[in-house]
């Protein structure tokens, strides 16, 4: 019997799972520990509340939690509850799939003044993450500034942008769907420090941006190459790039209007106590493709900044880390002495959902191979059920999150698959079904 523990249960912990179970069948128990008392990570609290056909996914997450060698446990945290070191000793590997939560700071001046935001927090907020949903970000304003060229900063910009009708379906939580409906925010700026060939958004994302009911997406032609330029792009960046000359033929037809500023920088943030202004410098590419300063400055009035610039993997004490790149030092997925990494902790905050399965399929291969001369002599679950029991620590289990799971479809707004809920006390109350 092999003992293995995944610590953090969002994508890739999960595939992780998967995969460990394929490869051992019944010769392998597996214990998901997570912080939160309720599974998913990333497709929980970072997946836009709009896109629940993403989200779907967690139904294949739970046919592999729901199965007899697996086993979810929730409301532990790794350095507070139990150390790594306890979890080698207890494991025959440990599975570092703990995300990429916290966000890579803009290092602006005036970066910290309130009404600056990061992305983590922002869609935390929305999300009903527990860390986040105290927030409040400033609403009251008439315009919002988003910084960064890639998906997250297209979540962000739309969430901004929706009517209240557009979120039917939707399980945005109760807080963020009562503020987003009273908002006062009619322009939201989107900022890249490059140009149209270069941003980091998909195609089917940025189309999205062209159907909303209340607001028009809006860029100024003069900063596209020209026409023939396209043909060079791979065929997704093509089809992103095409959306975004559409969008330079729109009209501002709509209340709310979303405007692409593309070579800008952002280099200082100014107001009295909180964000009144974003000084931005106009770029220009080099011959790498980099952005340059121009020199030439403009300024941008708005009340609320939102930085979607990525994300760095939270260090834990102990466990090699590469500073730089906000991730765990590994050798493709291996970090040594029993330790593994995967997904956005092994390799940074990139990729879709999807790109997380063959990081698990990998790490399941590398763990077989290292333990295949080892004599199998772990504690595994019982040692840390002891340790925990120990320590007083109240773990949640897949059942548990079953019932909490029914209790926040339960209160669900009208046509709203749930309401979650948005405090750690809430959740672990509503375990008693
Ligand atoms: P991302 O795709 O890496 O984009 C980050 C953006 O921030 C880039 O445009 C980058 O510009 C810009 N940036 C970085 N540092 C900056 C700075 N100091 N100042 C100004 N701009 C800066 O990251 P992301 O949007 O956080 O997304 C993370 C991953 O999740 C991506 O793989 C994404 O596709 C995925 N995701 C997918 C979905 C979906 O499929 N629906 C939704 C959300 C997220 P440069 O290019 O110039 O560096």
């Amino acid at each position: 019997m092999r003992h293995i523990a995944v610590i953090g249960s969002g994508p890739a912990g999960y595939y992780s799972a998967e995969a460990l179970q394929k490869l051992y069948g019944a010769a392998v128990r597996i214990d998901m520990i997570d912080r939160m008392p309720v599974p998913y990570g990333l497709i929980r609290f970072g997946v836009a509340p709009d896109h629940q056909s993403i989200k779907a996914v967690s139904r294949r997450y739970e046919k592999v939690a729901l199965s007899d060698n697996v086993r979810f446990c929730g409301n532990v945290l790794v350095g507070r509850d139990v150390t790594v070191p306890e979890l080698t000793g207890l494991y025959d590997a440990v599975i570092l799939a703990t995300g990429a939560p916290d966000d890579a700071p803009l290092e602006i001046e005036g970066g910290g003044l309130p009404g600056v935001i990061g992305s983590a927090a922002f869609v935390g907020w929305y999300n009903g993450h527990p860390e986040f949903a105290g927030l409040a970000p400033p609403l009251d304003v008439a315009a919002a500034a988003v910084i960064g060229n890639g998906n997250v900063a297209l979540d962000v910009a739309r969430i901004l942008s929706k009517t209240p009708a557009e979120f039917v379906g939707s399980d945005i939580v109760a807080h963020a769907f009562g503020a987003l409906g009273n908002s006062s925010i009619r322009t939201i700026h989107v900022l890249g420090r490059r140009g149209p060939h270069q941003i980091a958004m998909t195609p089917k994302e940025l189309g999205e941006l062209g159907h909303l009911q209340g607001a028009v997406p809006r860029v100024d032609p003069d900063d596209f190459p020209p026409l023939l330029d396209d043909a060079l792009l791979e065929p997704g960046q093509r089809k992103s790039v095409t959306h975004l000359r559409h969008f330079a033929a729109l009209e501002a037809s709509k209340a709310r209007t979303i405007l692409f500023d593309f070579f800008a920088k952002p280099v200082r943030i100014e107001g009295a106590g909180k964000v009144e202004r974003l000084i931005v410098e106009k770029t220009r590419l080099d011959d790498k493709g980099a952005a340059v300063g121009t020199g030439e400055t403009y300024q941008i009035d708005c009340g609320l900044i939102v930085t979607c610039i990525g994300y760095k993997t939270p260090p834990i004490e102990g466990v090699p880390y590469e500073e730089d790149r906000g991730r765990f030092a590994n050798a493709d997925g291996v970090i040594g002495g029993g330790l593994y990494a995967v997904g956005w902790a092994r390799r940074g905050p990139s990729g879709t959902i999807g790109t997380n399965r063959p990081d698990g399929y990998e790490v399941a291969d590398r763990i077989a191979a290292d333990l295949a001369s080892v004599a199998g002599r772990k504690a595994g679950r019982d040692g840390l059920d002891a340790l925990l029991a120990a320590r007083g620590v109240d773990v949640v289990t897949f059942q548990d999150w079953q019932r909490i799971e029914a209790a926040e479809a339960a209160r669900a707004r009208k046509g709203s698959p749930r309401e979650k809920f948005v405090a750690i006390e809430e959740m672990l109350g509503a375990r008693k079904g």
